[in-house]
């Protein structure tokens, strides 16, 4: 950029500042956004979700979101309105409005509202709703590295996946929220969930991953698909860094000597402490350290980012 030269940054139309949300069809201050009291979505869980990122001015792996956002849809039995490129069109639309660089950006669809008392779910029509809000840290920024605390949690597992399949991404956190009272509970914040066999799950928005024996692991059943999870371990094979979903019993989690967490909202997030212990020498480790930096680099990569055209359409 040359000297003097000034970068526009996107302003948030008025009356937008705090963000912006799709409701029925049309674009209202994120505060304004409404849903029925009698939706399912609210009632009963019955609702699919998803979230991307806008990072500089671009949703980044935009296509993987919407994709997993179908495929959540479709394994729901829930129709969508708007095709890929309509969904598109609408978040574009919501940053460009909030006028974010950095967005947290929510796609959602309920069964919706039950005709005349009727409770047969097929003949719900489903809805869908958006949001943009600015960026969410599930690690607070100035804490990068400090890292996380963790605890496995020793009373809530996860809801077992034959219940509630976690790779359809759902409102059913009271697991995830029992979790998290658990950690506060003995001084920590973030909680990581066993199954029924003592295997790692997630946590309460993100999933795991441990170094253990040179190899990184990351549970490969009873957890959402992430596609944090997927970039890393893209990463990590390009790094030359062997990396797979796998079975991850939690002693293998305590072997580990580097340990992270990954989600949309923060990234690749160290965990230096699990149970009130340092993992390895508490401080971030080095391949925690690359992941993280190579994550970010990859946010101006091309082929995974969809920029926002904040002059509009
Ligand atoms: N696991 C759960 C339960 C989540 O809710 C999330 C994200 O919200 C993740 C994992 C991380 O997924 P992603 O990397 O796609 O954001």
């Amino acid at each position: 950029m040359s000297a003097g030269s000034a970068v526009r940054l996107p302003t948030a139309a008025p009356g937008y500042e705090e963000g912006a949300a799709w409701v029925d069809g049309a674009c209202v201050p994120s505060g304004e956004a409404k849903v029925s009291i009698v939706d399912t979505g609210f009632s009963r869980s019955d609702v699919t979700y998803d979230v991307v990122a806008v990072w500089g001015g671009a949703f980044f792996r935009l296509d993987d979101h919407l994709e997993r956002f179908e495929r959540s849809c479709a394994g729901l039995r829930m129709t969508l309105a708007h095709s890929r490129e309509e969904l598109a069109g609408i978040l574009a639309e919501l940053v460009r409005v909030a006028g974010l660089r950095e967005a947290y950006v929510e796609v959602i669809c309920t069964r919706g509202v039950s005709r005349g008392g009727v409770r047969d779910p097929r003949t719900f029509e489903n809805r869908f709703f958006a949001y943009a809000v600015p960026y969410v840290w599930l690690l607070p920024v100035a804490e990068a590295d400090t890292g996380m605390d963790a605890v496995v949690t020793r009373t809530v597992r996860r809801i077992p996946s034959e219940s509630v399949d976690p790779t359809i991404k759902n409102f059913h956190w009271g697991d995830l929220t029992r979790g998290l009272y658990e950690a506060y509970d003995r001084g920590a914040r973030y909680p990581i969930l066993l199954d029924a066999d003592g295997r790692v799950t997630e946590g309460a928005g993100y999933n795991v991953f441990a170094l253990v024996d040179g190899r990184l692991l990351t549970p490969a059943t009873g957890t959402l698909e992430g596609i944090t999870r997927r970039v890393v371990l893209e990463l990590a094979e390009q790094e030359g860094i062997p990396a797979a979903p796998a079975d991850l019993p939690e002693a293998e989690l305590r072997r580990g000597t580097e340990l992270f967490a990954t989600s949309t909202a923060g990234g690749v997030m160290p965990i230096t402490s699990l149970d009130g212990e340092p993992v390895g020498d508490g401080r971030v480790g080095p391949l925690t350290r690359r992941l993280r930096e190579r994550y970010w680099a990859a946010h101006e990569d091309p082929r995974h980012t969809t920029p926002v055209d904040y002059a509009g359409a």
